[in-house]
């Protein structure tokens, strides 16, 4: 089964833009995969739908074989998704971040305390652990959104544009910690306009150009034809 599996998807928002033209695109379990394209491609539309954020308006989409539709919590059980913008609060301990964001879909708070500990490590901030937010620096802020994308144990991390805006410092940072989080066993997704981003971190990728996928393979493949 693949972790997702995207078939003939279309969206037409309600000012009629065609923002997606009959999708299909699988991504396999445990792979990095990258969809590259251009702005106003259709990425975070895809993304919006994959997630449940934006209602599609005809096809299919299954994560790990659960149908989007049909299943909806079950699907985005399965899901992490780390958005775009900080949106923790920025008065309260990474610790705690996590330990809530947990407790907020069911775990129980021994075992999310096990959980901080590791995702914490993992992004490199357990020094920070328990430091007002506030005071993080940009890279381990935004990798602390990654930490908390992964406090439910997703199969599935999803990040739309993840280093949009950031500098290089901040964007290897980050690429450190999606690469632990990937060689431990989690299918990850990400959009980017950055080719060098898919280079250095996927080992499939889909180009995607005004809705509709122009090309789709291994980036090894893709980069000799470039
Ligand atoms: P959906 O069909 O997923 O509900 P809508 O077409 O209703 O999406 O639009 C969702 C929101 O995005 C609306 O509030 C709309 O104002 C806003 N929006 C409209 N046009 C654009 C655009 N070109 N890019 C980004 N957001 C837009
Ligand atoms: P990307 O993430 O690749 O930049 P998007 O999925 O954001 O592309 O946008 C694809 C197309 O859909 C663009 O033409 C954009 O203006 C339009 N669009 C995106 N969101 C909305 C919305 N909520 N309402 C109307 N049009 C939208």
């Amino acid at each position: 089964t693949p972790a997702l599996s995207v078939r003939r998807l279309r969206k037409t928002y309600d000012n009629r833009v065609e923002a997606l033209k009959g999708v299909s695109l699988d991504v396999a379990p445990g792979d990095f995969f990258a969809l590259l394209g251009p702005n106003g491609a259709g990425k975070s539309t895809l993304i919006g739908i994959v997630s449940s954020l934006v209602n599609k308006t005809d096809g299919d989409v299954e994560v790990f074989g659960v149908d989007l539709s049909r299943r909806r919590d079950a699907a985005m059980r399965l899901i992490g998704l780390v958005p775009q913008e900080l949106n923790f609060n920025m008065f309260e301990k990474p610790r705690d971040i996590l330990v809530n964001y947990a407790g907020f879909y069911g775990v129980p708070r021994a075992e999310a305390l096990v959980r901080a500990e590791e995702e914490l490590k993992r992004a490199q901030l357990w020094e920070k652990a328990d430091m007002m937010s506030r005071t993080l620096s940009g890279g381990m802020k935004r990798r602390l959104m990654i930490a908390r994308a992964m406090m439910t144990r997703p199969r599935l991390l999803i990040l739309d544009e993840p280093t949009a805006g950031v500098d290089i410092e901040i964007r290897r940072g980050m690429w450190k910690t999606l690469k632990e989080i990937n060689a431990a066993g989690t299918t990850i997704i990400l959009t980017t306009h950055y080719l060098e981003e898919a280079e250095s971190l996927c080992r499939n990728l889909a180009i995607i150009d005004r809705g509709r996928i122009v090309e789709q393979g291994p980036m090894k493949a893709l980069l000799a034809k470039l």
